[in-house]
Formats: structure tokens, C-alpha cells, sequence
């Protein structure tokens, strides 16, 4: 089985990725090689801060290794909170302050359309190349679930009634920009 070295410190990223590779690839996670301490996500961008992740575990660990890069952008925010997603209500602030921060920010807005794009940098022999993946949605008033994390309660993917803390991971696997950057990630693996 392919070893594969995740460059997060993100326990539910780490088990969603898990859960989409079941039986591919065999996922090792940063506690796994004893890594403790944060990895610099100083970029402009969603894609840039995924190669910077990439690289910097890649030059630490020499291994094959992967990163993932996260931003909600809404339209009526001017593609906010972006990549300051993390971040949006301050340093070390919780996920229900950032809700609660967009929820203020939309309050009066009509449109609520927004998506989360996902950048996947992999490092692999040395070569890096990156997966995209995108889904499109929109932002209800109140959040609503209590599965996944972060902006999960308040996001709700087109074509269904549900936030994707509701639906569960299963079902947000199949559909979410995660999912999507995760699958083209394993079907560029499969083939090689
Ligand atoms: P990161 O920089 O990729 O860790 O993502 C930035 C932020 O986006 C996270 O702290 C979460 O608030 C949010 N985020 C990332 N992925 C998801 C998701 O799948 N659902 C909801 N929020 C997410």
C-alpha cells in the first residue's frame, strides 16, 4: 500500500481524508511522524498556502506528502472570508465565532451564495502538482447540525436541503470540495 504523509494538524480533516481513501492509500498523519508544532499558512492565496504546507513537511520528513488548503467565499463578502477562513473573527478564535462573525456580516444580505474551494499540493518524487475542488452553496440564517466543523452548520451545497453539519460525512464526502479536490487527487495516484 502507498504511504502518503497528510500535512495537517487537523484531526477531522485527517479522518475525512481517511474515510474518502479507505483501502487506497495508507494515510499517515502528523502525530505519526512525531511532528508537533505548527506549519506556517502565510500565503495570499488558497493554492499558495497548499504548496507552502506541502513543502514545508516535505523538507522536514523527505517523504511523499500532501496538503490541503481551505476558503469559504461568499459573493456578497467579495469572495470573504477566502483565506483568511480560519482566522476570520481573529487569531485563535472558535469556529462558532467565526459563524457567528458571517452570519452578522450576511444579516439583511439577499445573496447568500457562496462555496468552498479546496487546493490539494502534493509533493511526489519530489515533483509537486495540485487538485482542485469546488462546491457551490449558500449561507443560511441560523446555523443548523452538529456534525463536521467549521463552517459546516451554515453552509448548505445546491441541490440539497441539508448543511453539511447535518448530512454527515458520508454524505459530505461524496459532494464537498474536499471530496472532489481528494478524488482527482487518488485517481492522479491510481494512475501511476
Ligand atoms: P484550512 O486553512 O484548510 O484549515 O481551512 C480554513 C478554515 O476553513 C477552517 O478553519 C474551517 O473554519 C474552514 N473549513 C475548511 N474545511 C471546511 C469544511 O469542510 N467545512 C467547513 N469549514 C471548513
Amino acid at each position: 500500500m502507498k504511504k502518503l504523509l497528510f500535512a495537517t494538524n487537523n484531526a477531522h480533516k485527517l479522518n475525512e481524508i481517511r474515510e474518502i481513501t479507505t483501502n487506497k492509500f495508507e494515510i499517515l498523519g502528523l502525530n505519526d511522524v512525531k511532528f508537533i508544532g505548527d506549519i506556517p499558512e502565510t500565503s495570499p492565496t488558497i493554492e499558495e498556502n497548499a504548496i507552502q504546507k506541502a513543502r514545508y513537511i516535505h523538507e522536514k520528513f523527505q517523504m511523499d506528502c500532501f496538503a490541503d488548503d481551505t476558503g469559504l467565499e461568499v459573493n456578497a463578502l467579495h469572495g470573504e472570508p477566502g483565506v483568511y477562513s480560519a482566522r476570520y473573527a481573529g487569531e485563535h478564535c472558535s469556529y462558532t465565532d467565526n459563524n457567528l462573525k458571517l452570519l452578522a456580516a450576511l444579516q439583511n444580505k439577499k445573496n447568500r451564495n457562496a462555496r468552498f474551494r479546496t487546493v490539494i499540493a502534493l509533493i511526489y518524487n519530489s515533483q509537486l502538482f495540485t487538485f482542485e475542488g469546488v462546491v457551490e452553496g449558500s449561507i443560511i440564517s441560523q446555523p443548523r447540525g452538529g456534525e463536521g466543523f467549521g463552517y459546516d452548520p451554515v453552509f448548505v451545497p445546491d441541490g440539497y436541503n441539508q448543511t453539511f453539519a447535518e448530512m454527515g460525512a458520508a454524505m459530505k464526502n461524496t459532494i464537498s470540495h474536499r471530496g472532489l479536490a481528494t478524488a482527482k487527487l487518488i485517481s492522479f495516484l491510481d494512475g501511476i
